[in-house]
């Protein structure tokens, strides 16, 4: 009963005495908002129930869910095993609807011959995006990976030829055919392939501890699995590779298999289509 008070107090962005403080957060309690945190070296985190990888320096991050909230729960147990509640609301969003019509049927539906090559490409995203990593790259925060003209957003609901699909997770941007990727943080190369099916030249960076970051469509790869990369180092080349309709970087993010927003990671807010960014 006292927990439950406490909390509703912690929710209303009331500080109660005898507590300690609440660990140090940066990111958007939004759909789709990585948070980093740091609490004290040898604390143990749980978010939403899950125990979290602690760094020996004490960060931490976690993702919120397309559809998180509305609310969601942290939990720290201090080092001298004091345990602190917190409970935060999640900023719901409202995604666009994106209908494209007259697509070639190849392009909706695969053909059989492609269906084996699909589950495997599948099948080694996943085990990227798997990986909980010690190191904590994600903990100096993001920049973009290239100039440009935002020209799809993250979550919008697609419905090709008529038929509702998974929505877009990535941002996408519209670069000429050749434009330098830039790594937006330090990390190492979990996926770099030249032949994903849908997505052709692909690149997974691995920032620690489930944070993930996905470049797709890429004319050229300048890194290989298991290379070390700093931020602002160029790992490849925007393209139309796979199946894309044009020259652009499809850039996505992920906390293990939650999707992120890129843009919410980066400005901490989301982009809308047609703006320039950075
Ligand atoms: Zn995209």
């Amino acid at each position: 009963m006292m927990r439950h008070v406490l909390c509703a107090l912690l929710l209303a962005g009331v500080s109660a005495s005898g507590l300690a403080a609440a660990p140090d957060l940066h990111g958007r309690w939004m759909q789709g908002g990585l948070i980093r945190g740091q609490t004290e070296p040898g604390a143990q985190v749980w978010f939403n129930g899950k125990p979290l990888r602690v760094s020996p320096a004490g960060d931490f991050a976690f993702g919120l869910a397309y559809e998180e909230g509305p609310a969601a729960e942290l939990r720290v147990r201090l080092p001298d095993g004091s345990e602190q509640r917190h409970e935060y609301a999640v900023e719901r969003r409202e995604y666009d609807e994106q209908r494209i019509s007259g697509l070639p049927q190849k392009m909706v539906t695969p053909p059989e011959a492609a269906l084996k090559q699909i589950a495997l490409d599948n099948q080694r995203v996943a085990a990227a995006r798997a990986r909980d990593s010690a190191h904590a790259d994600f903990a100096g925060g993001f920049d973009w990976p290239l100039s440009a003209t935002v020209s799809g957003v993250f979550g919008s609901r697609r419905i090709l030829n008529g038929e509702p699909r998974q929505p877009h997770f990535g941002i996408d941007l519209a670069a000429p055919k050749g434009t330098a990727i830039k790594a937006p943080a330090g990390g190492v190369v979990s996926l770099a392939r030249d032949d994903l099916y849908y997505t052709g030249g692909t690149i997974i960076l691995d920032h620690g501890q489930g944070v993930s970051t996905t470049y797709l469509h890429l004319s050229r790869l300048n890194v290989k699995p298991g290379q070390r990369v700093e931020g602002g180092q160029t790992i490849g080349l925007v393209g139309a590779t796979g199946r894309a309709t044009g020259p652009h970087l499809c850039w996505r993010a992920n906390w293990f298999d939650t999707r992120l927003d890129p843009s919410l990671i980066v400005d901490g807010k989301p982009v809308s289509k047609g703006e320039r960014r950075p």
